[in-house]
């Protein structure tokens, strides 16, 4: 029988942040165990090359890019964890359809110049832009974010379809009609304030640092290719069964992993996994061969699709000596929450526009990662109504962390920082006084 203090399930990006900040903000060592099903760490946020013939590119599981000034970008400068990376914004973005190619008016020069858009037109983006930037974010329950970008559109199509490009860009979420005006204010604000970095390294720069602390912490054990299975409870502690029958003893549990998998361990029917309303996407990881004018980045206009080359910002070759030859090129389609179509469609639907946008992608790539539909987050603040996601209160000191749990109108990464804050607040100031 191992004993620990706290245990905490899944060593994604929630399970080693929390991991960090909980030694970070308590007074006295903790002794934590950290269990991890994978034989790596960093769940979605790692970053391994996508073909064996290229062994030193680490690429992302789809496109990521770390909000500035986001709760994940302040926890992790309160962690000390570096972020070095750069921004693309000063690289050109084309918008693209049928009849319509032009660069997203990002700069007043670029606004200036935009050929698609009229002077009216300028003025109502330039002032909805303003608005985002500048007004309060909090907006009633109620409101959805169509609402508040219909109404900063004024009646023009154009403005609304640009107001909805850097919607789907920084949120992933193809159901503005859904989305609550909150959490999509917060998120644009943040964008045109601060912008967002692509990582050097890719997201594994993140996990491997906050491996390294955990690593040199004699107070944490982690244990990888360790899954929980089940979990029996007595008012004083919880004794968790892995699937290799080893049993942890431990005074607090800390779920940090997706919401379907903490329904199997915590007591039935704790969690109504019909309160959640995930978002997906369908993501295309390439390494391209370079080619002379190929776009940096294209988004459709009034269709869901994505493409950027991460490359022209971060390095991602993990040999310091060596040059990326080929560019790390990401393509999504941004999936609406009632998506009823196949993983099959959705990969021809992404493939036929990158024909259209790039139309040598085929013979340049060099390898290829297909995600038909992979959960962006499993929880979207919306205005649904919903019920409620605790059907009955947690166990003492068991815990969830994760972009589903106290994401106060955050989404995406930032969802989970601020979910793993609330938790270690909680268990630090509260909880372990009383247990
Ligand atoms: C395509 C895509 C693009 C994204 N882009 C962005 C972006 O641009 N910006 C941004 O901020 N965020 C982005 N995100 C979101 C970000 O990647 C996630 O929020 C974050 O990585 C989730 O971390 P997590 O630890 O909560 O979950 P996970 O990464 O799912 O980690 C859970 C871990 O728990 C382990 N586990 C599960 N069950 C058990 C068990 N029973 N026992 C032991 N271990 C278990 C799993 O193996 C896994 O390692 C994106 C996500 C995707 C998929």
């Amino acid at each position: 029988m191992h004993t620990t203090d706290i245990t905490i399930i899944g060593a994604g990006l929630a399970g080693l942040l929390t991991a960090n900040l909980l030694q970070h903000m308590a007074h006295s060592p903790l002794s934590i165990t950290l269990i991890e099903a994978n034989t790596s760490p960093g769940g979605l946020a790692q970053s391994h090359p996508i073909d064996s013939a290229y062994p030193h590119t680490r690429t992302n599981m789809g496109p990521h890019a770390l909000y500035l000034n986001g709760p994940l970008h302040r926890l992790l400068r309160t962690l000390r964890i570096p972020t070095h990376g750069k921004k693309p914004t000063q690289y050109p973005t084309l918008i693209k359809e049928d009849h319509a190619s032009f660069t997203l008016p990002t700069s007043l020069r670029t606004l200036l110049h935009n050929n698609h858009l009229t002077h009216h037109d300028k003025l109502t983006l330039s002032r909805a832009l303003i608005h985002l930037s500048t007004q309060s974010h909090h907006h009633p329950d109620s409101r959805s974010a169509e609402d508040l970008l219909t109404s900063l559109a004024r009646q023009s199509k154009r403005v609304l379809n640009i107001l909805n490009i850097l919607l789907r860009t920084t949120t992933y979420c193809a159901s503005p009609h859904i989305l609550q005006a909150t959490t999509a204010h917060l998120q644009l604000k943040r964008s045109i304030r601060y912008g967002v970095l692509y990582l050097d390294g890719g997201w594994q720069s993140l996990i491997d640092a906050l491996l390294a602390r955990i690593n040199k912490n004699p107070n944490i054990s982690l244990k990888t290719k360790t899954k929980a299975t089940i979990l029996e409870s007595t008012p004083t502690h919880h004794i968790l069964t892995t699937q290799h029958q080893e049993r942890i003893h431990t005074t607090h549990l800390i779920l940090a992993i997706p919401p379907h998998k903490a329904a199997k361990i915590l007591p039935p029917n704790t969690l109504n996994l019909d309160a959640l309303t995930p978002t997906k996407s369908a993501c295309i990881d390439l390494l391209l061969k370079p080619r002379p004018h190929r776009p940096t980045s294209v988004y459709g206009l009034s269709s869901p699709f994505y493409m950027s080359n991460h490359s022209v910002a971060a390095h991602f070759h993990t040999h310091p000596t060596i040059n990326t030859p080929h560019h790390v090129v990401h393509a999504a389609k941004y999936l609406p929450h009632d998506d009823s179509s196949s993983p099959t469609q959705h990969l021809q639907d992404l493939q036929q526009w990158l024909d259209f946008i790039t139309p040598h992608w085929q013979e340049d790539t060099l390898a290829m990662r297909k995600l038909p539909t992979i959960t962006v987050m499993h929880h979207t603040p919306n205005i649904l109504p919903s019920p409620q996601l605790l059907r009955t209160p947690l166990p003492p000191h068991i815990h969830l962390v994760g972009d589903w749990y106290h994401n106060h109108n955050n989404i995406l990464a930032d969802a989970v920082a601020s979910s793993t804050q609330h938790t270690c607040h909680t268990i630090l100031t509260h909880d372990l006084h009383h247990a």
